[in-house]
């Protein structure tokens, strides 16, 4: 379980995050929604240990994870999936994910679980990251994320950009994951998305998480929508 309490967060001097707190439990799909800069983004960046916290903390299965530099905190198991993917774009599509693998010392059974997943890297598994189509990039950057065997995947608008079947396809990937138990944090602006995946939502909005509810709460009474998104 990952435990986000009151977490602050700023770059340089410009305070970005004034009180977050949220829980993800194994198995669920917890979403965070909010109107553009309202703070998502940077709450994704503040778990990974790439902001420091200048108050609130951050645990994973009640150890405190957020004292720890940043390239130590997918070896516990938090596997990050940013906005525009950042994969090493030279490299093929193997390489990618044997880089995925070596972080936590996974071999060739985690390696053959992800390409089940994603039948279509393994056909293109000599091909350079960077020449692949959007949809295929969001599949190696969710594979390399999984490489880690997460127990814990923050994901940030994933299906930016992409066809409707490729959006189908990361959203069937997403609840197959939620199906091995893995907790996942999704930042997601399709709110048609939103709807039919997430368990619970966490509204954010100025740096501060300021409603949450069940998804079927939020289906029941879609005002908050308007409210927090002005949708
Ligand atoms: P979006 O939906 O547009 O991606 P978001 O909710 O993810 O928005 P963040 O990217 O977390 O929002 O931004 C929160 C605030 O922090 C915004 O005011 C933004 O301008 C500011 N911010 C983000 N990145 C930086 C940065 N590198 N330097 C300074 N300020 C930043």
């Amino acid at each position: 379980m990952l435990e986000v309490q009151g977490i602050h967060a700023a770059y340089g001097q410009v305070q970005a995050l004034y009180g977050v707190s949220f829980t993800a439990r194994a198995g669920e799909i917890l979403c965070l929604l909010g109107r553009n800069g309202a703070g998502k983004t940077t709450t994704l960046k503040s778990i990974m240990g790439l902001l420091p916290l200048s108050e609130g903390q951050v645990s994973l299965d009640g150890d405190q994870i957020s004292s720890l530099p940043p390239h130590e905190v997918p070896r516990r198991g938090i596997g990050y999936i940013p906005q525009g993917r950042r994969l090493f774009p030279e490299l093929s599509v193997a390489e990618n994910i044997e880089m995925g693998l070596m972080t936590r010392g996974e071999g060739k059974a985690t390696r053959e679980w992800v390409l089940d997943l994603f039948p279509r890297l393994r056909e293109r598994l000599g091909q350079a990251a960077g020449t692949l189509s959007g949809g295929e990039q969001q599949m190696l950057a969710t594979a390399r994320a999984l490489c880690l065997r997460p127990k814990v995947l923050l994901l940030d608008e994933p299906t930016e950009g992409l066809q409707p079947s490729m959006i189908k396809l990361i959203r069937d990937v997403v609840l197959k994951m939620k199906a091995e138990g893995i907790a996942i944090v999704l930042v997601e602006q399709r709110v048609d998305t939103v709807m039919t995946i997430a368990d619970r939502v966490v509204f954010i909005e100025n740096g501060r998480d300021v409603d949450r509810m069940d998804a079927a709460e939020l289906k029941a009474d879609p005002g908050k929508l308007r409210t927090y998104l002005g949708v």
